[in-house]
């Protein structure tokens, strides 16, 4: 299974070669390691340069700031390979997320500073929007960022925040005018081990994801100067976040892909190995018809997901149909997964069984990178013009 279509304006062969690159890469450094990150919660750094060396990270990235200077479709690949061997707990996503940000809104001396280390894996990234008291609402934000003097003093705090306790780089959203709603928005980047006052919490426990260290964030105080704001005024952050929400959201699409890929497949070796009534769980009708209905889930979304990475290429994905794509993916990968599942008997709701960790990793998909509700209201939009 792939994410490269046969015939597509942005498929070369050199995405083959990185397809099967990194999918060696994967075989050999993620797969024997998911559990242990399960255990401690967290994807040692180890792992993440080792990451960098291979060059798994440096796809969309320009060769001046240490990448190979492709597009997006690279990170499409990691990510859907990623998926497709059963691993949500990686950060790749945020971490790819974080870079678009900065080769998008930084300035060269930004971008000469910290790209080279997010694509070799010295700098790891987290992007913190949500806070305790609102998350679908992000203009209602209460993270201040204040002028003093050449930097700025930001107080408040963040909520379940992916790679929070790993992250070097976290960029933040914060007000820095109380009284301009959306236009008083503005990303600014701090580096915890460069400044006093910010903490975080312990990793928090959670149904799924449970390798990842998602964290809450503290800002007591906190200075960094005014060059670390992203872009080249204050009040831009909305815009910047709106610009960059189709990526988010066809991210989700292409994690869903990899995870109905990885689940199907784990359920048809075990249906064809397991016997009940003298016959193999596979050859029973229901079987039959369950797993015909996943695959036929997963073939339409790959078309969607496929057609959608080439339009964010041209520069034409719009916000409804990447809103689309999240939407629908993450509900297909539910019904997928829930379906699977159930076809293991009861070896699927134990947490040694693969399948039983995709499951509980598949819920927040309908609920981060904005919820599915949100998605349809964004939809609905674009319909009521
Ligand atoms: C594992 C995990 C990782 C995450 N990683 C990050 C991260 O790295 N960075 C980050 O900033 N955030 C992250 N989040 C936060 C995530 O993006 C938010 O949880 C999400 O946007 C929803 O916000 P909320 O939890 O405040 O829910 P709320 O906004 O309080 O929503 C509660 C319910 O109300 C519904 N609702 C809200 N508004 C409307 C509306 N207008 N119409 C209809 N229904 C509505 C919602 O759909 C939802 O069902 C993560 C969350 C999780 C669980």
């Amino acid at each position: 299974m792939s994410i490269l279509p046969e015939n597509s304006h942005w498929v070369e062969d050199e995405h083959r070669m990185f397809a099967d690159m990194t999918k060696r890469f994967f075989a050999d450094e993620m797969a024997p390691n998911i559990d242990s990150w399960v255990e401690n919660g967290i994807v040692e750094r180890e792992f993440w340069k080792k990451a960098g060396d291979a060059g798994i990270m440096s796809g969309a990235i320009e060769e001046a700031f240490g990448g190979v200077g492709g597009n997006i479709s690279f990170d499409a690949i990691t990510l859907y390979e990623q998926a497709r061997l059963g691993d949500v707990n990686w950060g790749y996503g945020i971490q790819s997320i974080v870079m678009h940000y900065i080769a998008n809104y930084g300035s060269d001396e930004q971008k000469t500073r910290w790209l080279p280390g997010l694509v070799s894996g010295d700098i790891i990234g987290a992007i913190a929007m949500t806070e305790p008291g609102t998350g679908s609402d992000l203009q209602a934000v209460k993270t201040f960022a204040e002028r003093d003097g050449n930097q700025y003093r930001i107080n408040g705090s963040k909520i379940f925040i992916t790679n929070g306790k790993s992250a070097d780089l976290v960029i933040t959203v914060a007000k820095t005018d109380k009284n301009a709603g959306s236009r008083g928005v503005s990303l600014i980047v701090v580096e915890p081990d460069k400044t006093e006052g910010f903490s975080r919490g312990k990793p928090l426990k959670k149904l799924g994801m449970k390798g990842n260290d998602t964290c809450e964030m503290f800002y007591k105080d906190v200075k960094v100067p005014l060059t670390n704001l992203l872009g080249a005024e204050e009040g831009q952050g909305f815009y910047q976040l709106m610009k960059q929400l189709p990526w988010e959201r066809l991210l989700i699409a292409i994690q869903a892909l990899g995870a109905m890929d990885f689940v199907i497949a784990e359920t048809v070796a075990y249906t064809q190995e397991r016997k009940a009534f003298g016959k193999r769980v596979m050859d029973f009708q229901n079987t039959r018809f369950k797993l015909a209905e996943c695959k036929t889930k997963a073939e339409i979304l790959r078309s969607f997901t496929t057609d959608c990475i080439g339009r964010l290429i041209d520069g034409k994905l719009d916000a409804a149909t990447a809103s689309m794509a999240k939407y629908w993916s993450s509900e297909a990968q539910g019904q997928v997964v829930d379906e699977c599942l159930q076809l293991f008997g009861g070896y699927g709701y134990m947490t040694e069984y693969p399948i039983s960790r995709a499951y509980g990793d598949a819920r927040v998909q309908r609920i981060y990178g904005g919820t599915n509700e949100i998605m349809k209201e964004l939809i609905a939009r674009s319909l009521d013009i």
